[in-house]
């Protein structure tokens, strides 16, 4: 199929560094190949996009998801942030969509886990696209029933009030509210960044889900990070950009880590760093992760998706310290495809912590299996074929809603 260039995608995520990072090749590909990206996501995101060659639309996004972490993941929590979710697409969404009112896109990508990039691909009437950076469901497996509390009364009156909330919305801008129902309708073609074999039930996910796997971004994360020594080894310590502020952890990692042979370099997120600071340790809010895991023979992760294809690009074996059910998820699939270890965070003692490090840095069948999805995850160019995707998808017959699909 012949390529169709020049045409304008407005890429609609969520102000997460988590599902922003994982589209930015794709986004660096789309440019190189003569296309023009608005992409709209949140502030602290801005820069990342515009180097990647992308418009940003920055939006005041501030959903505020760091209460749900550990023991907050509570229904009453989880009913406030899906609620905080439907006032924000309805107090942001005509400054979403002004400038695509007057510079139409082709085509809009949206994260499908928002709200705001699914109305606006109804209002305009072009395709979407669904951007996936975490695992997607059908009527094989769930992700929601991992994520949402156990004890989630899909009957309660608030899910109800909200719902009413986005019902609301849709009526009065003449959108059917089943287009804005991530749990209803399924985009005619999603671009997943994990690929299918991390993915639980892959086998039975159809055409309209193309698995992409992670990449490495050429332009859009420049960031560098040398060891500061040739001989130790070094341990990556990162919770991510979210569910980070635990200085509980960072201190057991501290008494797991402190003087031993490891070089650590410990993102301390949200939370005061260790005081004292191990000679052994570097600390810093935030680290260069790709540059880091270039050089790192383990990384203690939260696992969010977004980390954990970076730890598998670069053959990283991880320690699963998960913030969340789907991190706690994540993790225990990479456990399960010998490709890490998982720990609990609440009861993990120092000494369990190291060993759990140790063994796995020292395991040879795990070096080797991570050595070859290394491989596969580079050689399958995730980018050229999402870009490939989306251009054959405008070429053919994109009915934005593939008949009958549904995210469940
Ligand atoms: N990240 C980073 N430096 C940090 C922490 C995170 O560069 O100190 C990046 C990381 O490389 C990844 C993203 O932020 O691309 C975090 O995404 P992930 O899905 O792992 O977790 P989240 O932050 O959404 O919980």
């Amino acid at each position: 199929m012949g390529r169709i260039m020049g045409k304008h995608f407005a890429f609609v995520s969520l102000a997460a560094h988590g599902h922003v990072n994982p589209t930015l090749p794709l986004v660096e590909e789309l440019v190189t190949r003569g296309h023009r990206i608005s992409y709209a996501t949140g502030g602290d995101q801005a820069a990342a996009v515009r180097r990647a060659g992308a418009t940003p639309v920055e939006m005041p996004w501030h959903v505020e998801l760091a209460g749900l972490a550990g023991r907050g993941y509570t229904v009453e929590n989880m009913i406030k942030m899906m609620d905080a979710g439907i006032e924000e697409l309805i107090t942001t969404y005509d400054e979403l969509a002004s400038p695509f009112r007057a510079d139409r896109p082709d085509c809009v990508c949206f994260d499908v886990m928002g709200l705001p990039g699914r109305a606006l691909a109804a209002e305009l009437g072009v395709p979407g696209v669904g951007l996936a950076p975490n695992m997607v469901g059908n009527e094989h497996f769930s992700l929601q029933q991992q994520m949402w509390p156990a004890d989630l009364d899909h009957t309660d009156p608030r899910l109800f009030a909200s719902g009413q909330k986005l019902a609301g919305f849709a009526h009065r801008r003449g959108l059917p509210l089943q287009a804005l129902l991530p749990t209803a309708a399924r985009a005619g073609l999603n671009l997943v960044f994990l690929p299918r074999k991390f993915q639980i039930a892959g086998e039975t996910f159809g055409p309209e889900f193309r698995f992409l796997g992670p990449a490495v971004p050429g332009r859009a994360r420049p960031d560098d990070w040398s060891p500061p020594t040739a001989d130790a080894p070094i341990l990556l310590i990162s919770l991510g950009t979210v569910f980070n502020d635990r200085p509980d952890l960072l201190r057991l990692c501290v008494e797991a880590f402190a003087d031993t042979p490891w070089h650590v370099v410990m993102a301390t997120g949200r939370a005061d760093p260790p005081d004292p600071v191990p000679a052994n340790f570097e600390v810093h809010q935030q680290v260069p992760q790709l540059a880091v895991l270039r050089h790192a023979s383990a990384f203690v992760s939260h696992t969010g998706m977004g980390s954990t294809m970076e730890s598998l690009l670069h053959g990283v074996p991880l320690v699963s310290l998960p913030q969340t059910p789907e991190q706690a998820f994540n993790g225990r699939r990479a456990a399960e495809l010998g490709l890490g270890r998982a720990v609990d965070p609440e009861a993990v003692t120092a000494a369990e912590l190291r060993a759990a490090v140790e063994e796995l840095a020292a395991d040879r069948a795990v070096r080797d299996n991570l050595a070859s999805w290394r491989e596969e995850l580079r050689s399958t160019d995730a980018a050229a074929r999402g870009a490939d995707a989306l251009t054959e998808f405008l070429a053919g017959d994109p009915g934005s809603v593939a008949k009958g699909g549904v995210d469940v």
